[in-house]
């Protein structure tokens, strides 16, 4: 099997939460998918790893947080990357609370919906649960975010506990995941300079020198060995100590 072939499945980036005896816990997902119309009906595919799944089927609601395309990547850090046993996911992050009382994170997010579990099926290394959808809104016109398109800009791999994660050599002839034309030119970029590029090792955000992270300070053109040593990854915080050159 061409497993480079799942690559041509297209997704969002989500933020699933929920809420049970007065505590919020949250994850990012790209597998929240509409299954029926009338009611509407919406699934999930959770790790049982995941700290979230137990929580979602114990509180019998979540709600789903879709992220805008040029979201603010400390949240994707934050609830892809670290743990809630780490860190209080939610500190700084903006909630709104609607019927099921799941809270829904506003900040980066253009839409979202509030579910009721309904149902959730054991299917090996996930669950998937299946859910009714309360209530929802639109928040913004801005364009959602595409799994796709923050692969190509933050040349990511999924997480190992994501339900589209690939081995890498499974991978092989094609190790690149799709890359949609907008940030091809970018792309090509860091081809180019690959020579100063550091990885990350827990969540893989590259540092390019060719851009710094003016975010944080850094401008661009900074080699990685002059970044501060108390700089941090942008993504999952991790710190410098912690990233390879590629
Ligand atoms: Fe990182």
């Amino acid at each position: 099997m061409n497993f480079s072939a799942f690559h041509k499945l297209t997704y969002g980036l989500y933020v699933i939460a929920t809420e049970i005896d007065g505590k919020k816990y949250g994850y990012i997902a790209n597998t929240a998918f509409q299954i029926t119309a009338n009611p509407s009906k919406i699934a999930i595919s959770c790790h049982k790893n995941n700290h979230s799944a137990q929580k979602i089927i114990d509180s019998k609601k979540f709600s789903i947080s879709v992220l805008k395309k040029e979201v603010d990547t400390s949240l994707i850090g934050k609830f892809g990357f670290m743990s809630g046993a780490d860190i209080d996911k939610f500190q700084g992050v903006e909630t709104i609370v609607a019927k099921t009382g799941a809270p829904i994170v506003v900040d980066s997010s253009v839409a979202w919906f509030d579910c009721e579990v309904l149902d959730y099926s054991d299917v090996g290394s996930h669950l998937l649960i299946i859910a009714e959808v309360v209530d929802g809104d639109k928040l913004s016109d801005e364009e959602p975010l595409t799994y796709a398109y923050y692969h190509a800009k933050y040349k990511m791999l999924s997480p190992k506990n994501a339900p589209t994660y690939i081995d890498k050599d499974k991978l092989e002839d094609e190790p690149e995941p799709v890359i949609y034309e907008e940030v091809e030119e970018e792309k090509h970029e860091h081809t180019k300079s690959a020579d100063g590029i550091y990885s990350c090792n827990i969540c893989g955000f590259q540092y390019d020198p060719d851009e710094g992270d003016p975010s944080m300070g850094i401008p661009p053109g900074t080699p990685f060995e002059d970044v501060p040593d108390d700089w941090k990854c942008p993504l999952c915080n991790a710190s410098k100590d912690d990233f390879t050159k590629v």
